[in-house]
């Protein structure tokens, strides 16, 4: 493992208690409750976050329903909420390093990484949200009631809506929503993960300094039980966006029904990678192996499930082999590192678990296989082989570094995807192969929400992103992402 470096400077937001964003002020909640915040690569505290719960939550719905109902934010042309959404992204990249280097120190993650991925996509994705502001329409319809009508639809915003976030992508998350929530017109009250606030807190500060109105934006920090589900039940929340475990999820499900609010869920994955004989073996031993160790493995749809013509596996499982061994693993403040920590000493244990009954029910570790020793919650790089569908590794989602794989010969292909479906998620498959009709049948017969071919999973803002079955309700990202802050009113005028 490598040692980390001499750390930068710490920025200013670590020098006092952190405190939450309600109406435009910072405030600490009313019991003094307070949490740790950790660094995951040394174990070490950074900072400490407010626990907010029922009451700062009804504090920050009550300040998002004055800022919709009426404040400032509903009488903003779109041009205006655009121009606001474009100063935040402008203000986001003047401080992306500082950004970047919070996001390190409570994630543990490459500093590269966190520049260019969870800050870079940030500031793209409020560009690209803040694009939509102006483009959100309904159209005139074309009816055949009898007499004379004009009818047409309008598109508009929901209202106040609740944003729940996990950690593994921290900024990208928050922004994720918040972003998509701003340009249709919403109100937002932002929870972040308990174990990553600070980006997120960073954020809330920039959006006062871009100068959007009190209210439009608030963020409390919280337990998931507390302020998470205190979030989700509020009756003056119209939407909840969630994003993280499919079992929190149905939670969600069940604390929004109060007032039949509307969900969307973004949760958890298995998903499947095919390596077929014919495929750039090259490309995809390297896009199969940053599918399941890229952020450790602490991704949604990290290709978790591997499946490898028999013919080429001693080839692949080589190469991947190789590729494990030679992952620089340590700090994400040491220049190189490819892999930092899992986010806690929990998810440690709980991935190791994973790897370990994957040894108890016959599997075969080729790579990698336990933690790494010192400070820090580090998992090496693993790869499981002589798996079955069975298997708790191979059934549940692990969350880290850990591929499991199996081969296929002369399955079909219905059998082939059948074998990739027989999961109770559907987020995200990957096909590698250069025969197009394998390719687009494939395409077809994969129950996920997001298939690339000869490519690892890889967000675009123009491409919607969400999942079948039990990996989540609706779609981010493109129109469909925007549109789903929207509510459609139907309207009929008789000219008669
Ligand atoms: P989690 O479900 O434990 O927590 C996510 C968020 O929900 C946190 O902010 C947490 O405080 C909050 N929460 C927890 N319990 C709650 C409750 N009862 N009511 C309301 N809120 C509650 O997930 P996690 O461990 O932070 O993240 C890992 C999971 O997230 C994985 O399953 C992963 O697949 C999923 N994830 C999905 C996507 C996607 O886009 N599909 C992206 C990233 C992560």
């Amino acid at each position: 493992m490598n040692a980390p470096a001499s750390p930068p400077a710490r920025p200013a937001i670590l020098q006092q208690p952190l405190r939450m964003l309600v109406d435009g002020q910072w405030i600490s909640a009313r019991g003094g409750a307070r949490m740790d915040v950790t660094d995951p690569s040394t174990g070490q505290t950074l900072a400490s976050e407010s626990l907010g719960g029922a009451h700062e939550i009804d504090l920050a719905v009550q300040a998002a329903r004055r800022a919709f109902e009426g404040g400032a934010w509903p009488r903003l042309r779109p041009a205006e909420r655009a121009r606001l959404l474009r100063k935040l992204a402008d203000l986001v990249e003047r401080h992306a390093d500082e950004l970047a280097l919070l996001e390190t120190l409570n994630t543990g993650k490459p500093l590269g990484v966190a520049r260019m991925f969870d800050v870079g996509f940030s500031i793209e994705n409020l560009h690209y949200n803040a694009g939509w502001a102006t483009k959100l329409h309904g159209e005139t319809r074309a009816v055949s009631l009898p007499g004379d009508w004009q009818a047409y639809t309008l598109r508009e915003p929901v209202g106040v809506v609740g944003l729940i976030v996990p950690w593994n992508v921290p900024l990208a998350m928050a922004v994720g929503k918040v972003a998509p929530a701003l340009a249709a017109g919403c109100t937002v009250v932002l929870k972040p993960a308990e174990l990553t606030p600070l980006t997120a807190l960073r954020l809330g500060e920039l959006v006062l300094e871009a100068g959007f109105p009190p209210g439009v934006v608030n963020i409390v920090t919280g337990l998931g039980h507390e302020a998470g589900q205190a979030l989700a039940e509020h009756p003056g929340v119209d939407k909840i966006a969630f994003t993280g475990s499919t079992a929190v999820g149905k939670a969600i499900v069940a604390a929004s029904a109060g007032n039949l609010k509307r969900v969307a869920l973004e949760l958890g994955g298995k998903s499947p990678v095919f390596i077929f004989a014919d495929a750039d073996l090259e490309r995809a031993i390297e896009g199969a192996a940053r599918g399941i160790f890229s952020n450790s493995g602490q991704v949604c749809a990290a290709g978790s499930r591997l499946f490898i013509h028999r013919s080429v596996a001693d080839r692949v499982i080589a190469g991947l082999c190789e590729r494990a061994g030679k992952l620089r693993v340590g700090s994400g403040l040491t220049p190189g590192v490819e892999i930092g920590p899992l986010i806690s000493q929990r998810q440690r244990e709980r991935v190791l678990g994973y790897i370990d009954s994957g040894r108890e029910e016959g599997a075969q570790i080729v790579a990698g296989g336990a933690a790494v020793t010192g400070e820090g919650f580090f998992v090496q790089p693993t790869l499981l082989v002589n798996t079955r569908p069975d298997m708790r590794a191979v059934r549940e989602e692990i969350f880290g570094p850990v591929l499991c794989i199996q081969t296929f010969d002369d399955d079909s292909l219905e059998q082939l995807a059948a074998r990739g479906n027989d999961t109770e998620y559907g987020l995200s498959a990957s096909i590698w192969t250069r025969d197009l009709r394998i390719a687009h049948q494939m395409v077809r017969r994969l129950q996920a929400g997001n298939v690339r071919v000869n490519a690892a999973a890889a967000p675009d803002f123009a491409m919607p992103f969400g999942g079948y079955k039990q990996s989540g309700w609706g779609r981010e990202n493109g129109r469909e992402g925007v549109e789903a802050y929207t509510e459609l009113k139907s309207v009929a005028i008789d000219l008669n």
